[in-house]
């Protein structure tokens, strides 16, 4: 079982890098933000609740994402060749809740995280806001994610670190780059 946990700030091409993944390596792409934006699309009260954070840039509780992570990891499919993590964890207490539901069912993870200069993520989140329709993609609230990220998600790369568990990727490259780095890396966990 290959399950990868990728992080990375806004912008740091996270989505990009899991298409690949799960393209050669044939392992399932959960994104939270997409399992959320679905929530928000059905008009549900929950989906307003969480449309009233996102399009903020806030983060949404670490008790409703661990709903959904739950939900997602007991329902996974007997041929399941893996997962990767596109967006969660998040926060500290939602890497050790990750690590605790992994354990249970016997699995384990490699952190891969993609680094990226600032500049160069709010020009391409500046750039996808021109397509992408999200409310979350215009410049004052790219500015806050980032924020967001340097103070609850920087920190989850330490807990890996100790863990032991910890990949760096240079996310400035273009993205056929990128991925080579990345296939380097889970060629040599050799599975
Ligand atoms: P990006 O990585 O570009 O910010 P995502 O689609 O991964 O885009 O996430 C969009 C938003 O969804 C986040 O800014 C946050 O509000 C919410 N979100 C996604 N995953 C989580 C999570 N694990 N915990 C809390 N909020 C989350």
């Amino acid at each position: 079982m290959l399950n990868i946990i990728l992080c990375g700030a806004p912008g740091s091409g996270k989505g990009t890098q899991s298409a690949f993944i799960a393209n050669k390596y044939g392992v399932q792409h959960l994104s939270t933000g997409d399992v959320l934006r679905a929530e928000i699309a059905t008009g549900s009260e929950l989906g307003k609740q969480i449309d009233a954070l996102i399009s903020k840039g806030n983060l949404v509780p670490d008790d409703m994402m661990y709903g959904v992570i739950e939900n997602y990891i007991a329902n996974l499919p007997a041929d399941c060749k893996g997962t990767i993590f596109d967006g969660y964890p998040r926060t500290v207490a939602q890497a050790e809740s990750l690590t605790k539901l992994l354990k249970k069912y016997n699995m384990d993870a490699i952190m891969i995280d993609l680094l990226v200069d600032e500049q160069l993520l709010i020009q391409r989140l500046i750039e996808r806001g021109k397509v992408s329709g999200r409310a979350d993609d215009n410049l004052n609230t790219i500015r806050h994610r980032i924020a967001v990220y340097h103070q609850q998600t920087e920190p989850i790369a330490h807990y890996y670190l100790h863990h032991g568990n910890y990949c760096a990727v240079n996310g400035n490259h273009n993205m056929a780059d990128v991925f080579l780095q990345i296939m380097r890396i889970i060629d040599s966990y050799g599975r």
